[in-house]
């Protein structure tokens, strides 16, 4: 297992404004691949049930995160951009 970093990038309302979008850049060290030793994603976290419904084919699963209410996260093809659904 290697280290593993979270940034949040930016936040914002969510779709039916009651809850929050969160944008994270995520890396993670694999010691394992040579050639590639950093791997890195996007990542949205959603603050709202009814929001997170709406990205169901984006299997959101349930998270916690430090300090952070429960919430949903997805893996993203772009930083801080809501993808579509
Ligand atoms: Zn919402």
């Amino acid at each position: 297992m290697g280290t593993h970093d979270r940034v949040e990038t930016s936040r914002t309302l969510c779709e039916c404004g009651r809850g929050q979008f969160a944008f994270y850049s995520c890396e993670a060290e694999r010691g394992l691949y040579v050639d590639n030793p950093i791997e890195k994603w996007f990542e949205m976290h959603i603050f709202c049930k009814t929001c997170a419904d709406k990205f169901q084919r984006y299997k959101p699963i349930v998270f916690s995160l430090d300090e952070e209410p429960d919430h949903w996260k997805i893996i993203i093809p772009y930083s801080d951009r809501v993808p579509i659904h």
